[in-house]
């Protein structure tokens, strides 16, 4: 996959990602990064990027044409024309399955807003989607850039150690993953499940689906409505919730 970030600080954005797994990944050719200075698309002698927003109002937008071209540039390099998020508060908000769907493409790019926003005819004219980290407002699309990118980054093939690093992660398949230990086996006098210690796979991944089920039922209640459980799991886990006094999920 190749990720090109279209931003006014791409050195925050390279600086990240050249870091830990997705670095390494970066450099066995996993994954293609690149990040693109929009104001080196700007035709003024200072380099404007931003103006501020016909009809009144506080703060400035960033200008469509400097973006525009950068991006019809990243086409251009990329050799196609990669699917163009636009990190906003005002997209859907960012869960794993979105992130499954966009590890499908095989070129991303990635535009970050800055100041109040930027020129709605750009978005118009060349965003495919507008995604949010959550519902907060932050200062700039970089951070919310970043965090899609690695999300996405991490499916690609070879990037993690093992594919199952991430199948058996929290919300892979709906559910929160169930608690993990390591050494030493007891620890200021807390030990560690002795299911875990005593080699028979099949029971310990019984009770790892089991510990994922009640973690989520007491953790995130909301992810179960959507979850697909046995017949066995849903009688599990309402026989458990109703030793723990926790309400079950209505459907
Ligand atoms: N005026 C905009 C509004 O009310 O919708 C907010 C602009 S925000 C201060 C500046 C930039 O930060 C946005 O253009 C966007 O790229 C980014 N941003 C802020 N919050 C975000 C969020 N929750 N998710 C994704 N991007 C966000």
């Amino acid at each position: 996959m190749r990720i090109d970030i279209l931003t006014l600080f791409p050195e925050m954005c390279q600086t990240v990602m050249a870091e830990s797994i997705i670095g390494r990944a970066q450099k066995k050719g996993a994954l293609e990064v690149h990040c693109h200075q929009i104001r080196q698309y700007t035709y003024d002698k200072h380099n404007r990027v931003d103006d501020s927003p016909y009809g009144g109002g506080k703060g400035m937008l960033l200008l469509a044409e400097p973006i525009a071209d950068c991006f019809e540039h990243v086409c251009q390099q990329a050799g196609t024309r990669p699917r163009l998020i636009y990190m906003s508060p005002q997209g859907s908000v960012l869960t794993q399955e979105t992130v499954k769907r966009l590890a499908q493409y095989d070129n991303l790019a990635i535009l970050c807003g800055h100041y109040e926003g930027v020129d709605e005819r750009v978005l118009e004219a060349y965003v495919d989607e507008q995604i949010s980290i959550g519902d907060y407002v932050l200062t700039g699309g970089e951070l919310p850039a970043l965090i899609l990118a690695d999300a996405v980054s991490r499916l690609q093939p070879g990037v993690l150690a093992e594919d199952v690093c991430f199948e058996e992660e929290s919300h892979f398949d709906g559910l929160l993953e169930y608690p993990q230990y390591t050494r030493p086996s007891v620890w200021r006098g807390r030990e560690v499940p002795p299911i875990l210690l005593n080699g028979n796979h099949g029971a310990i991944a019984q009770w790892r689906r089991e510990q994922s089920l009640l973690r989520t039922a007491r953790n995130r209640p909301d992810l179960l409505e959507k979850a697909q459980l046995t017949d066995k799991e849903r009688a599990f886990l309402s026989q458990a919730l109703q030793a723990e006094n926790l309400p079950e999920n209505e459907e």
